[in-house]
Order: structure tokens, then C-alpha cells, then sequence
């Protein structure tokens, strides 16, 4: 049975690291330290069970909770040999919120918990500092004030600046202790005038109210909104952490600070963070004070300086991941208040799972696990031309790398706004909180001019894969105005800039950006995932280009070439319209004729790209009204070039109007009507392939057919197609191989996919189709629907993003076994959008596809997913092999 409340304390502790669901990530590792004997301040954590009890109570702890909460109090103290609400030596607490992964800043922690006017006379006595005890109590006010009675900090923040004006400092630190006790005094009255009742005093009364608040803030505005960006599910609760304070505003000889085991933003195995001295907190990422390199502490405090060492290089070697980690020294000695794996960019995770393998940390599986398909996403975006000419106006902090170019954009809704609207902005704020979150995540950027490395911005940025600039000081913003000014220079709304997060630079206009490489470490890592992916990665191809982007991206043949868009290029349009305003099929012929030599170049082109590797060409597909132009003027030009009146041309457009086009004379069923299209379609592919034979190499054209609904229909037009294409060869005299194929998008063909499979040398699943036909939404129509079913739920994700397993995917799979049932051997691919989605691709992976197809861009993302899924299924038929419930599924290959 799971407890309610966990206790961590002198070395051991009642719950692990594998306890994250009850613990929350904080709490479980807070446990995990503590049996590792890493100094940890004696605590306890409540579970996320209680959090969904909190709101199944109506808001209130139960009094069995509270009970608990009493019983592990007097634990601490034991602990800590100290006693809470003791007016002569004060046990505090943090009060903490630790989620089943951490929400950065989500949710606020209350420290030095337990103060009042009493127990902060037992805190001078005991420290004899009473500039340290004012300091903790008019931080817990402020703290407690705008976590848990909602008075707003910047309330507490008027009064601390009046308080440094008044007496001529900058820092906080440079307040006396008198000072600060005058500022206690302010701090209650503010509580006073805007929470309507007085700071309460009893230390188990604040308490309780803080464990509340905690759960309640796991449904405020902002931490819905993070989870729902995130996709961390709703129901999952935060625990709440209770822990001793240790103490690192007690003066020159304490600080507090952030590590990381690794370079989060590059990856570089060596030792990262920042610390500042006499701080307490967040003091470090609010960005109050410029904070120092973690290297310094060694020269300041040496000896805590090693033992933060021999800590971190035995924390990475137990997690055997890069830690982010927490710590306070109180009067020099040290105390771990947080370890949790690191958030780190795209570049730096590759590079650990690369180097983490060289070192023997990890094997080469979990390595592959390091880097989400998503991630890779961003090593794909582009950076700024190293040739290029920039002119760089400022210089701050590279706290997220990669390259951004938008406008200048002020506020997190105007970010939002002007994103929604297809603008691309960069975010320029003093510096970022939580409620940016939604107009980080829509800019292209961010900039701010105050915090550090591991301020607010620059962490959330980096979470999200974006590039940030961070503490660039020469900005000068005026957020209400809309202006920043630089070097004297005003630049508004309008004004475009770039950034170069891996150098900190604030770039005027917009510069030129490159595509990336996979080379180095990318490249390690990506031929890593070739040795366990059982799917094989092609690409969507019409161009040469697009074919040579694929391959450098390691496609391994495409899965789809467009014909259509080959239509469009250049005078082509001209014979297209040609062959579709001729009265008869005469004058179609003459028409196709100019088309075939065209067609033919464009598939040398492409097989020559591809170099023998596999090439899936589909014969025309949309409906023959998307070539024709429908305004009375571009018809009028049309009929000019045809030597036809503008009558004729507009009543052959009106003959090819359809009400449902999609659904209307498309695919097959053009092939059906106008043979001699599919024929010379088929000829320009024979044709290029026998000059490629010819030229000494190989190729193995794929002609696939495309929306059949019955088998017939594919029966006709494989006989024509086998029939030009036999012809083509024997003229040629050469031998050449070919396929003939057919998409399935039609329910109807998933259906009768035994039968289908006689007639067919492969099948390609058009999931795009597929989906719109299942679910009978129209694929240009539903984005007026579609975000509002996510948003309520009715459906998990946007169908035509991520394949519907349990529908559209069942007829995948229905389609497959069942296509296999008649033709076992059976090579069986997918070419919609879904071949470059992980969720998709794991699913694609399970049901037995031979391949993947996706656009040029994503077939890394696609091989990395196809390695995972791999993996991950490899490791569940070991499962299910030790429980002696598999049922081998026969191998298919590509
Ligand atoms: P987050 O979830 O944002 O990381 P934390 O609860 O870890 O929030 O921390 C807020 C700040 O308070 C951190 O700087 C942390 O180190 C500090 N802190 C938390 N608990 C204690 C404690 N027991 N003693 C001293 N400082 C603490
Ligand atoms: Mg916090
Ligand atoms: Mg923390």
C-alpha cells in the first residue's frame, strides 16, 4: 500500500528514484541522494496521490494527512536535532512542488518557512546574524505573500527598491540588517492591504496553507497552459516537498547555485553552473545579481569546491545521464538541494549520447533513447551563413543556440497574435516568467536583456529547442512603448532583427540562413540508428533535388514521386492545358507527345539522383480542373495561346467543375478514362529507366497506381501499364525489371486487400486519404474543426498529424495482414505526412511495414523514430517471451 507522506533523512530515506509517479521527479530524487549519502537537508515528501485527494476533498488536506504531516515533522526534527517553532534555535522549512517532470517555474517555492516574530529572535540568537535572519523573514513574507495569499511580489518589489533608493544602494546586500527588519514591518502591511488579512504566525498554519497551495497551483492558468504545450497529462498532481532550510544568505562564507554535469547547451563534458554568494534561492536565476562561473567557487571555497565535485561525478556516474543540479553552501559547508536530468539543446544531447558511448557510461540502445526525434527536428533548422555580412548591434549572453529571424515583438500575447496572424517575431522582453510561455513558444526567438545562463528564458528556450540571446545589457526596452533602443537607436514593431543564440548576437535585418549537415557527432549518431531500425527510411521526391537532400539525409529510396508537380514547371502548363482542352483523343495524343520527353528527363534526373536505390513514381492523381485557370481574364489569355475562343476554353471549364472534387474524377479513375495518360506516363518511366540500364546501372522502377476502390480498376490499368512497358523494353532490347503497384486510400481497398494484393506487386498506404475517407473529414475543411476537437478532447491529436491508430490505423493493419493473407512476401510501405511522425512511425513499425516515405527534412527524425521503435519492440518481445505470451509475428523484408 503507498503511504502518504515519505521521509528523507540522515542517509536513508523510505522511497527511491524509481518512485517518480508518487514522489514527483524532486521529491523521489531528494530520496535517491539521501541513500546515496549525498548531504542532504532532512525532509519529507507528500504524495501526488494526495494532490488528487486535495481536489477530491474539496480543496482540503484530510485530517488522516494531516496527521501524517505531524508525525514526519517530528521526524525532521529528530533529524535535524532542532525543533520547528522553537523560539530559541527554529527549524524552517522549504515548501517545495516536484511534478512527475519537472514544469520549470510553474509552480513557486516558499522558503524559510516557520518565521515570526518570535522564532526570529531564536534565529539571531542562534546565528548572532541579525541581518540574516531579517533578510530570511522579509523573503519569506515576500514569498509566502505571493505564492499562497496572492498578493502580487511586484508589491514587495516597490517597496524593497524604495528601501535601496532611500538608503543609495544597488544590491539587496547592500541593505543593513535594520534595514531589513524595517522592510518586515512594510512587507506585513503589504500583506495587510492587498490579501485583506494579516500574515499569519503560526508556523503549522503556514504550513498547511502552503501544502494547499501547492496542490492548488497545480491548476492555475499558467501550469495548464505549460502541460498542454508539453503534453504532460492533467491528472497526474504534484507532490509537495518539505525540507529543512539550509542557509546561504548567512553571509560571505554561503551561497547558492546551479550545476550541471555537462554543457547543456553544446554538450561538452565538463563541469557548467553559476553560484552567488550571500543568496538565498532563485536568487541566482531571477537574475538580481550577476551571478559567477562555477569554476570561481574553487578559488573562493576550495574545499566545498572539490566535494561539489566528487558529488556531481558520482551523481552523472549513478543517473549515468547529465545532471542539473542545486546547491547551497551555509557558512562552508555544503548542501545538494536538488539533482534531476538536464534539459539540454538538440546539439549537446547528441553529442553526450555520443560521447556518454565512448566512455562506456551507456550502451549504444539507451544512447539511441537520448535524443527525441523531435530534437533532431532543430539540428535540421537552419543557421546563419558564415560568409554572410552581418552587422551585429549587440552582444549578450548564447544561452539557447541556433539561428532566429523575425519582427520585434514586446509582449508574450503580441507574440501570439502576430504568429497566428503567419508573422515570425522575436520575443524581446527585461527577461521572461512563466506566463510567457505561451509567446515563447509562438516567437521564432528570444531576446532579453537581463538573467543569466540559467535564468528563466534561457532554460525554457532551451527546453523548447529555440534560440535565445539572454543578459544582453545594451537593450534598453520599453515594453509599453514597444521600443528597444540600442547604441542610441530605436527600433520598434516593424523592425526586423536575427539571432545568433550560439554566439549571443543581436544581428540587424534579416540575415541569410543555411541548411545544417549531418556530419560529426549528427553523423555518428544517425548511423547508430541504422543498425537497429528494421524499417527501411524512404523519402517524398519530385525534383532531383529534393531526391539528393533525401540521400544526404540517408533516405533509402523514395516512397512517392508526384508526377504532378512536374506538370507545373515551366511552359509544361502549356501542353498540360493542351492535352486537356483537345476534343478528342487525337488531339490528346499530340498533346501527351510534347509531355512524354519532358516527363522522361525529369525521371532520369531522379533515378540518376537515387543511384540503384529504389524509386515509387505515382501516375497522375488530382482531378484535371487544377490545371486550368478559372478567372474569366487567365481563360481569355489561355484561349489566345490556344487559337481557341474564350467560349470554348470557359465551357471545358465548366465541364471539369466538380461539386466534390476530391471525391470526384481523380487517380485511377482519370486512367480509366483517358488511357493514353496513364500510357505516356508510363512510357517517359520505362524509357528513362532503359537509358539508365543503358548507362550501365541499375534501377528497378515502382509504377503505382493510385486511389483504386476495386480490384478491377487495378487489374486494367496494370495490364496497360505492363503492356507499354513490355513494348518499351523489347524496342529497347535491354533487360529491366519493374514493379506495378497500387496506393491504398480507399477504405474500400483496405477492405478487399486479399484481393487487391493478387493484382499488386506492393502496396503504399496514402494515409492522407486514408484518413480524410475514414473519418469523412475534408482535409482543407477541417482546420475550422479539427483544434477544437483537440482542445475538447474528442480526439487525442490532429488525425492528419499523427495516424488515428485505433481507426484509420486499424484498416492499415487490417489492410496488411490481410493483403499478406493472399501474397506473404508482400513489400508494403506508407507515403502520407504520418511516414515522418515518430507516433506514427512506432505504430507503422508494430503493424509490419516494410518502409516509411517523408519529406526530405524529416528523414532523419524518421530513421531515429524507426531506431526507437525497434528498440522499444525489441525489448518488449523479450518481455513477453520471459511470460511466455508471444505469438511470433513473421518477418517481412524490404
Ligand atoms: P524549482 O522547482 O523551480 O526548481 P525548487 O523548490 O527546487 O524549485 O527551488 C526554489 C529555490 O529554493 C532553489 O534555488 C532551491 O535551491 C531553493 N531551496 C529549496 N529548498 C531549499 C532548502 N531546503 N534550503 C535552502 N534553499 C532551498
Ligand atoms: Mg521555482
Ligand atoms: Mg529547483
Amino acid at each position: 500500500m503507498a503511504k502518504n507522506v515519505y521521509f528523507f533523512g540522515n542517509k536513508k530515506a523510505e522511497a527511491d528514484a524509481s518512485m517518480k509517479n508518487l514522489l514527483g521527479g524532486k521529491g523521489a530524487n531528494l530520496a535517491e541522494m539521501t541513500n546515496l549519502g549525498v548531504p542532504v537537508p532532512a525532509g519529507f515528501t507528500i504524495s501526488t496521490e494526495m494532490c488528487l485527494d486535495y481536489y477530491k476533498n474539496g480543496m482540503k488536506l484530510s485530517d488522516e494527512l494531516l496527521a501524517d504531516v505531524k508525525a514526519n515533522i517530528a521526524k525532521t526534527e529528530e533529524a535535524m536535532g532542532m525543533k520547528f517553532n522553537d523560539p530559541n534555535d527554529p527549524l524552517l522549512f522549504s515548501v517545495r512542488s516536484g511534478a512527475r517532470v519537472s514544469m520549470p517555474g510553474m509552480m513557486d517555492t516558499v522558503l524559510n518557512l516557520g518565521l515570526n516574530d518570535i522564532t526570529v529572535q531564536g534565529l539571531i540568537k542562534k546565528s548572532g546574524n541579525p541581518r540574516f535572519a531579517y533578510d530570511s523573514y522579509r523573503r519569506f513574507i515576500n514569498m509566502y505573500g505571493d505564492v499562497v495569499m496572492g498578493v502580487h511580489h511586484e508589491h514587495f518589489e516597490e517597496k524593497i527598491s524604495a528601501m535601496k533608493k532611500s538608503r543609495g544602494v544597488e544590491n539587496d546586500t547592500d541593505l543593513s540588517g535594520d534595514d531589513l527588519k524595517q522592510l518586515v514591518e512594510e512587507y506585513k502591511e503589504v500583506v495587510k492591504t492587498h490579501a485583506g488579512k494579516s500574515f499569519p504566525n503560526d508556523g503549522f498554519e503556514q504550513l498547511v496553507l502552503a501544502i494547499s497551495a501547492v496542490f492548488g497551483s497545480w491548476n492555475v492558468p499558467r501550469a495548464i497552459k505549460y502541460r498542454k504545450l508539453n503534453g504532460i497529462d492533467d491528472s497526474w498532481g504534484t507532490a509537495v516537498n518539505v525540507q529543512s532550510m539550509v542557509y546561504g544568505n548567512m553571509g560571505e562564507t554561503s551561497g547558492t547555485g546551479v550545476a550541471f554535469t555537462r554543457n547543456p547547451s553544446d554538450g561538452e563534458n565538463k563541469f557548467y553552473g553559476e553560484f552567488l554568494m550571500n543568496a538565498q534561492g532563485e536568487d541566482v536565476v531571477a537574475g538580481i545579481r550577476t551571478p559567477q562561473e562555477i569554476s570561481e567557487l574553487e578559488k573562493i571555497m576550495p574545499n566545498c569546491y572539490k566535494e561539489l565535485v566528487d558529488i556531481y561525478q558520482n551523481l552523472e556516474l549513478h543517473y549515468k545521464d547529465m545532471q542539473d543540479m542545486e546547491f547551497t553552501i551555509q557558512e562552508g559547508i555544503l548542501y545538494m538541494l536538488q539533482t534531476r536530468t538536464g534539459k539540454r539543446t538538440a546539439a549537446a544531447a547528441v553529442k553526450m549520447a555520443v560521447d556518454m558511448f565512448a566512455e562506456n557510461l551507456i550502451d549504444k540502445e539507451t544512447a539511441i533513447g537520448r535524443v527525441t526525434p523531435e530534437q533532431l527536428d532543430m539540428l535540421l533548422h537552419p543557421t546563419i551563413d558564415p560568409k554572410a555580412k552581418l552587422t551585429v548591434i549587440a552582444t549578450g549572453l548564447p544561452a539557447s543556440p541556433g539561428a532566429a529571424v523575425g519582427k520585434c515583438s514586446f509582449s508574450a500575447d503580441d507574440a501570439e497574435e502576430r504568429k497566428a496572424n503567419g508573422e515570425s517575431v522575436i520575443l524581446v522582453r527585461q527577461e521572461t516568467s512563466p506566463e510567457d510561455i505561451g509567446g515563447m513558444d509562438a516567437a521564432e526567438g528570444i531576446l532579453t536583456a537581463r538573467g543569466g545562463m540559467t535564468s528563466h528564458a534561457a532554460v525554457v528556450a532551451r527546453g523548447m529547442g529555440k534560440c535565445c540571446v539572454a543578459g544582453c545589457a545594451a537593450l534598453d526596452i520599453n515594453e509599453k512603448a514597444e521600443t528597444v533602443t540600442i547604441d542610441g537607436k530605436v527600433y520598434g514593431p516593424s523592425d526586423s532583427i536575427t539571432l545568433n543564440g550560439s554566439a549571443g548576437e543581436v544581428i540587424l535585418g534579416e540575415a541569410p540562413l543555411i541548411t545544417p549537415e549531418v556530419s560529426g557527432d549528427f553523423g555518428t549518431f544517425m548511423s547508430w540508428t541504422d543498425e537497429f531500425k528494421t524499417m527501411a527510411i524512404r523519402t517524398n521526391a519530385d525534383t532531383p533535388h529534393d531526391a539528393t537532400v533525401a540521400r544526404e539525409f540517408g533516405a533509402e529510396g523514395i516512397g512517392l514521386t508526384r508526377t504532378e508537380h512536374m506538370f507545373f514547371e515551366g511552359d509544361r502548363i502549356k501542353s498540360v492545358r493542351e492535352m486537356i482542352l483537345a476534343k478528342d483523343l487525337d488531339g490528346r495524343k499530340v498533346a501527351l507527345a510534347k509531355l512524354l520527353p519532358m516527363q522522361k528527363g525529369d525521371f532520369v534526373g531522379i533515378f540518376e539522383a537515387m543511384d540503384g536505390l529504389p524509386v515509387t513514381i505515382r501516375l497522375l492523381d488530382p482531378p484535371l480542373h487544377e490545371f486550368v485557370p478559372h478567372t474569366a481574364e487567365a481563360q481569355a489569355d489561355m484561349a489566345k495561346e490556344m487559337g481557341m475562343s474564350a467560349e470554348e476554353v470557359r465551357v471545358r471549364v465548366d465541364q471539369l467543375h466538380e461539386f466534390n472534387p476530391m471525391l470526384g474524377h481523380r487517380g485511377c479513375r482519370l486512367g480509366i478514362t483517358y488511357p493514353e495518360i496513364y500510357d505516356m506516363q508510363v512510357e517517359a518511366i520505362i524509357s528513362a529507366a532503359v537509358d539508365i540500364v543503358k548507362s550501365g546501372k541499375a534501377i528497378v522502377p515502382e509504377i503505382m497506381i493510385p486511389l483504386i476502390g476495386t480490384v478491377a480498376e487495378l487489374k486494367i490499368l496494370k495490364d496497360n501499364a505492363i503492356k507499354v512497358a513490355d513494348s518499351v523494353i523489347a524496342a529497347a532490347g535491354v533487360k529491366l525489371d519493374y514493379l506495378v503497384g497500387t496506393m491504398i486510400e480507399i477504405p474500400r481497398a483496405a477492405l478487399i486487400a486479399d484481393q487487391v494484393a493478387v493484382e499488386a506487386d506492393f502496396f503504399s498506404f496514402g494515409t492522407n486519404d486514408l484518413t480524410q475517407m475514414a473519418f469523412g473529414y475534408s482535409r482543407d475543411d477541417a482546420g475550422v474543426f479539427l483544434p477544437e476537437y483537440v482542445d475538447q478532447k474528442i480526439l487525442a491529436d490532429d488525425p492528419f498529424q499523427s495516424i488515428d491508430q485505433e481507426g484509420v490505423g486499424m484498416l492499415v493493419q487490417y489492410g496488411v495482414d490481410r493483403g499478406r493473407s493472399t501474397k506473404p512476401n508482400l513489400k508494403i510501405g506508407v507515403c502520407g505526412e504520418h511516414g515522418g511522425d515518430p507516433k506514427s512511425i512506432e505504430f507503422f513499425n508494430r503493424v509490419g511495414l516494410n518502409y516509411v516515405s517523408c519529406s526530405p527534412f524529416r528523414v532523419p527524425i524518421a530513421r531515429l523514430a524507426a531506431a526507437q521503435a525497434a528498440i522499444a519492440s525489441k525489448k518488449k518481445t523479450k518481455l513477453d517471451v520471459s511470460v511466455g505470451t508471444i505469438t511470433a509475428k513473421s518477418k517481412v523484408n524490404a
